[in-house]
């Protein structure tokens, strides 16, 4: 039998790549991990975690309009950013230290640089050659931008969350998660946000309901909405930049930041000299163990492009552990993955949008609740959130739930697990609602939306 330096070698310490290799180290395997920043990835350094940090803070402003309405008076509100990336750097900081711990106490070795694949078995790093039983992949994905002229004057999502000085005008280009999270974070803390996209509403996929509310909230809150348009030329000024936009408008700004999707990293890592099949965008292809067309090579989270979500990496770290590390043969269940979006206000989505349970059951049930959130009755917060249960009417299961509005995030984790459990109108029926709440809503929703169908028919 071959001998080798470890049993696996991972490149790349993010979620997925973590999870799976102190688990395969508290299984007993010996264990190395290449990564070639920080020990946390995407989601603990450049995504999720500061994200959802500069959201919070960015609330404020509207939290003391709103306490105007219950009495309250506040003078003279003014905000550090400075101090606001230096806590939040702290934090990050704390939370790389964990992870760090985490594999230390799983006994990985760590190597740092970028590691790149030289044959099925071996990983450069470095002037270092190693070799491994196996190689899981976990580099994750990178921001991806279009090629304007100009293009190298804007920043991603990770020069936004690094920014020394908050920029009083900024152009967000995009309409997905992380543009909507984005001009929402700039917007409440006070920038002029131009979010310009080429659809004609936010958040392409979404439910129809749910891009129709958030697009039209967000443009409540002051963000300037420029739908079907998309920036021809980004020239460099004195202050900033230069917008030049395709139906002939200009605009002015300190940054641009493009948040127009994300590609898997996995340019120059030999993985197709080495033999792995690579699909689209370079995303690397694996069977439902993970496994690439190299059999001893692996691959977990955004570099397969399957669901680009944290949780979703985690869960294929952790099932390639056991079935390859525990004899507990497990594969990572993508069905009917909740998920959030941090916007202003934020959204919670399991299962799904209309148009695809249309297509995909073709009878279906709809219920739809647009709501005020109580919060803001004695206030002038006009923000509406809407809540949105699509049901399969063969088997009255609830194929999709939909939530716009305070605490969205936290709402569908709940239902997701009733979503996940086949949970029929009937059952949401039979639950009694807390009062009150938005939530209840999900449980008190008794008329059905009429049916297109039958609507065009009577027309
Ligand atoms: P998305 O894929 O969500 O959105 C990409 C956006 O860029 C769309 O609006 C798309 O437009 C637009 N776009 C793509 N190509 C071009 C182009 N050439 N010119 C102009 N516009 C373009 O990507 P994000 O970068 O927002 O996020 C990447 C992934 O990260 C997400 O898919 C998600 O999986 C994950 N993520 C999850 C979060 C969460 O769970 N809260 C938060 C942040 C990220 P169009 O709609 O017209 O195609």
């Amino acid at each position: 039998m071959a001998s080798y330096d470890y049993d696996l070698i991972t490149i790349g310490a993010g979620s997925g790549g973590v999870r799976a290799s102190r688990m395969a180290g508290s299984y007993g395997a010996k264990v190395a991990v290449i990564e070639e920043v920080r020990e946390g990835g995407t989601c603990v350094l450049r995504g999720c975690v500061p994200k959802k940090l500069l959201v919070y803070g960015s609330h404020v402003p509207e939290e003391v309009e709103d306490a105007a309405g219950y009495g309250w008076k506040v003078d003279g509100l003014s905000h550090d950013w400075g101090a606001l990336i230096d806590a939040k750097n702290r934090e990050l900081d704390r939370l790389h230290g964990i992870y760090v711990k985490l594999l230390e106490n799983a006994n990985v070795d760590r190597y740092h640089g970028r590691g790149t694949i030289v044959d099925a078995h071996t990983v450069a790093v470095g002037d270092k050659r190693l070799t491994a039983e196996r190689i899981l992949v976990a580099v994750g994905g990178w921001p991806t931008m279009p090629d304007v002229p100009g293009i190298e004057h804007a920043i991603s999502s990770n020069e936004a969350l690094e920014l020394r000085a908050r920029p009083d005008r900024i152009v967000v280009v995009g309409s997905g998660y992380i543009a909507v999270e984005f001009a929402g974070i700039y917007n409440g803390y006070g920038s002029k946000v131009d979010l310009v996209f080429r659809a004609d509403k936010v958040l392409r996929g979404f439910d129809e309901d749910v891009r129709d509310t958030l697009t039209d909230e967000m443009a409540k809150k002051g963000i300037n909405i420029v739908a079907k348009t998309l920036p021809e030329r980004i020239e460099k000024t004195a202050s900033g930049v230069r917008v030049h936009m395709n139906d002939g408008s200009v605009i002015d700004a300190d940054q641009i930041m493009y948040a127009t999707g994300r590609a898997p990293n996995t340019a120059g890592l030999g993985l197709e000299a080495a033999g792995v099949e690579l699909g689209r965008n370079g995303a690397i292809k694996v069977n439902e163990w993970s496994q690439s067309s190299v059999p001893s090579i692996y691959a977990v989270g955004d570099v397969t492009d399957r669901i680009n979500l944290t949780p979703v990496a985690i869960a294929e770290g952790r099932t390639f552990a056991e079935t390859v590390y525990n004899n507990n043969p497990m594969s990572a269940d993508h069905d009917d993955v909740p998920s959030a979006v941090f916007s202003q206000p934020p959204i919670g989505t399991v299962g799904l949008p209309e148009h695809e349970a249309r297509d995909k059951y073709g009878e279906i049930d709809v219920y739809v609740a647009g709501f005020r959130p109580m919060k803001y009755t004695l206030t002038e917060n006009t923000e509406r959130g809407l809540q949105k249960l699509i049901v399969d009417r063969a088997s009255q299961r609830v194929v999709g739930a939909h939530m716009v509005g305070v605490d969205a995030a936290e709402i569908i984790q709940g239902i997701g697990i009733a979503v996940k459990m086949n949970a029929t109108k009937a059952d949401f029926d039979a639950t009694v609602g807390i009062h009150p709440t938005a939530a209840e809503e999900f449980v008190t929703m008794r008329d059905k939306r009429p049916d297109p169908k039958h609507v065009e028919a009577a027309d």
